[in-house]
């Protein structure tokens, strides 16, 4: 069976063929209107995230399907202390497929152990969210007409920035991608992902502190969040903000033809004069989001008899543990701990790709 639980479940030709579908059902939507009648996608959502499940169900619906499930924790059968895996095993009993968002990591992977119908992640806490990077690249796509051969400036806080970093490396798949990294110093890509992703990948990334430096060469524009929490003081937050603001005044020094894109919501790092631009594509974003998501569902449907890589490989072993303490192997003992070993021989933990430790 076909989950999409890690963004790298997906090979490029599968991606390219869900993005490739979601813009046809873009350009036709009538053509689709009645394909998934009859089918239902459940919607087990242990967080409130409206805008992803609302998502979700406007895909679900505009196919002709229906949907059931849970929009928080709380009144839930979870509440009265279910396991996740039996959740996830219940539920599939009565959806033809599965949407699931959970503030633990690996909880996904772990209702995808047990489901009988394909899982969707629909993001698990700072670790994977693969539908907002199928949004980022069908936006891409759609606004600029390629994914190959661009210049990607991502800006804001790429150090916990969990959108960007699935971006980077979904990109960093296509021929000629380059990135400009533009964050202050103390929010810059962790140095062991820059090595991984773009110096192992020969993919160019260079690193700026403002927008200014950058903005002229780029194609793609990724705005995130610079949260005052993130740095040691408020002076020193106070001093770079405005660094990553994106104006009028910034847009002036772009290229006539650019995406400016933003997972959203937005505080103040993107002013609101930009809206009117036609570059900015944010809000488009969110409704290719919807179409690429009745291509996923669709696809999975579809795709039954393939397997799912992040299901490779897996094995037992009670002597080890995962070192990630917001894993579900860790939030909930009951979880059953299995390892894969990476290609560079170090043991991982299935559910959140952390280390493995031995128990002792
Ligand atoms: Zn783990």
């Amino acid at each position: 069976m076909k989950h999409l639980i890690d963004p790298t479940d997906l090979t490029r030709a599968e991606t390219d063929e869900i993005v490739a579908l979601g813009e046809a059902m873009f350009a036709n939507p009538a053509a689709y209107a009645e394909t998934m009648r009859h089918r239902k996608l459940g919607t087990l959502f242990y967080e409130p995230s409206t805008r992803t499940r609302l998502s979700f169900t406007a895909a679900m619906m505009e196919l002709g399907g229906n949907v059931l499930g849970f929009a928080d924790a709380t009144n839930a059968s979870v509440a009265k202390g279910e396991s996740v895996g039996d959740t996830a095993r219940v539920i599939s009993c009565f959806a033809d497929i599965l949407a699931i968002r959970h503030p633990v990591e690996g909880a996904p992977f772990e209702a995808s152990m047990t489901s009988l119908v394909p899982v969707i992640n629909a993001g698990d806490g700072s670790h994977n969210h693969p539908t907002q990077t199928l949004t980022d690249l069908i936006t891409i796509q759609k606004e600029l007409g390629r994914l190959d051969h661009l210049t990607v400036g991502c800006c804001g806080d790429l150090r916990y920035g969990r959108t960007v970093h699935s971006l980077i490396k979904a990109m960093a798949r296509y021929e000629g991608v380059r990135f400009v990294l533009i964050s202050p110093e103390e929010l810059r890509l962790p140095e062991d992902f820059r090595r991984e992703v773009c110096e192992k990948g020969g993919i160019a990334c260079r690193e700026v502190t403002s927008i200014e430096e950058a903005i002229s060469d780029l194609d793609v524009l990724y705005m995130t969040r610079v949260q005052k929490e993130r740095f040691p003081s408020q002076e020193e937050y106070e001093r770079v903000k405005d660094c990553f603001v994106l104006d009028a005044a910034k847009m002036a020094l772009a290229k006539e033809r650019m995406a400016v894109l933003h997972p959203l919501p937005r505080v103040n790092e993107i002013a609101v004069e930009v809206d009117a631009d036609p570059r900015a594509a944010y809000f488009r974003q969110v409704e290719y989001g919807k179409f690429v998501r009745m291509a996923l569902i669709t696809k999975l449907l579809e795709w039954k008899d393939r397997d799912t890589p992040s299901h490779r490989g897996l094995f037992s072993d009670a002597t080890l543990r995962c070192t990630n303490p917001k894993c579900i192997t860790n939030a909930d003992p009951r979880t059953p701990r299995r390892f894969r070993r990476q290609p560079d021989g170090t043991l991982v933990c299935a559910c959140c790709d952390a280390k493995a430790a031995s128990l002792k």
